[in-house]
């Protein structure tokens, strides 16, 4: 898909084509008149599908000269610090800074959601060179070359997010929840450590409010794809937080284990999708992009970690 912004700017979706599924895990590229810009560049595990996509536009991984990051979960960040070694700047949160230099936190955390996985998941994470990290504050303005981007602090999915607006576009990242080509059905995407339902719901009132009044028409999430639709995605995604809420306060008041939190969830999942009418293939997507026992388990750590803790 190729969205017009203005004559001068275009942004196109790249599909990342992990675990050999289209339309999981997407990169926007935005060239420039010095080169281009990625938001978002994926796992290293997809780095040939991303460094092939560039090709069919002429590009060389050294003509990408920013990559601006949403947060730095593995699925949007894991190759950062390659894309750093070919020369970009990194672009990113404060709080997410740090993790990019020192990946050894990050990468434990992810180890102990994804275990013997992690390799075939996301490929190699390299440190980002901190001379090459650039941290901007909320509101901040972007600009790179003829590029105007302006981040929002959007915390809820993780402490370290940002959605971008540009060109009448929202990046959304993951706070925008998962949507896939051509369908009007939300996800939440809520892994463990740092998921947070009420801030969650603040960051969409935030991101409302934006479109609202008029700073951009369409919305990006990673997972995937630009919808022209940004009023209607982000009524529905205000939505699903609150009936997401409502289920776990309700489902969390019988102190369920993970396991049984687990097999609730796949239930609820489930029953919503058949409501929205998905087939079997989209809601295989939809898992691989976002699998329900890692959202399980997020729920039930926020719970007991955050909402209840004394
Ligand atoms: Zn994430």
């Amino acid at each position: 898909m190729t969205i017009r912004p203005t004559t001068q700017q275009l942004i196109h979706t790249l599909d990342l084509n992990f675990m050999d599924l289209p339309g999981a895990i997407a990169s926007y590229l935005i060239p420039h008149t010095g080169g281009a810009v990625l938001v978002e560049c994926g796992p290293g595990s997809t780095l040939v599908n991303l460094t092939a996509h560039l090709k069919e536009f002429g590009l060389a991984p050294g003509d990408i000269t920013d990559v601006l990051l949403t947060h730095i979960h593995l699925d949007h960040a894991g190759s950062a610090g390659w894309w750093a070694k070919q020369g970009a700047r990194i672009h990113v949160h404060p709080v997410g800074a740090p993790h990019l230099a020192n990946p050894e936190k990050l990468l434990a955390s992810a180890e102990r959601i994804y275990g013997e996985n992690m390799h075939s998941l996301w490929g190699e994470f390299l440190p980002v060179p901190q001379a090459q990290i650039v941290v901007h504050q909320d509101q901040e303005p972007i600009e790179i070359e003829d590029l105007l981007f302006r981040p929002l602090d959007t915390p809820g999915h993780a402490y370290h997010h940002y959605a971008y607006i540009f060109a009448e576009t929202c990046f959304s990242g993951d706070i925008g929840g998962i949507r896939l080509a051509g369908l009007r059905h939300l996800r939440l995407p809520m892994p463990p450590p740092e998921i947070d339902l009420e801030l969650w719901r603040a960051s969409v009132e935030r991101l409302a409010q934006e479109q609202r009044r008029g700073a951009f028409t369409r919305i990006a999430p990673t997972h995937f794809g630009i919808y022209a639709d940004a009023e209607w995605h982000l009524r529905a995604l205000a939505d699903l937080v609150q009936q997401t809420d409502a289920w776990v306060s309700r489902q969390m008041a019988a102190d369920p284990s993970i396991e049984e939190l687990n097999r609730q969830f796949i239930e609820w999942t489930e029953a919503r999708s058949q409501q929205e009418r998905l087939s079997q293939a989209e809601c295989q997507v939809y898992e691989t992009a976002n699998p329900s026992w890692m959202s399980a388990a997020g729920i039930h750590r926020y719970w007991h970690k955050t909402r209840n803790a004394a």
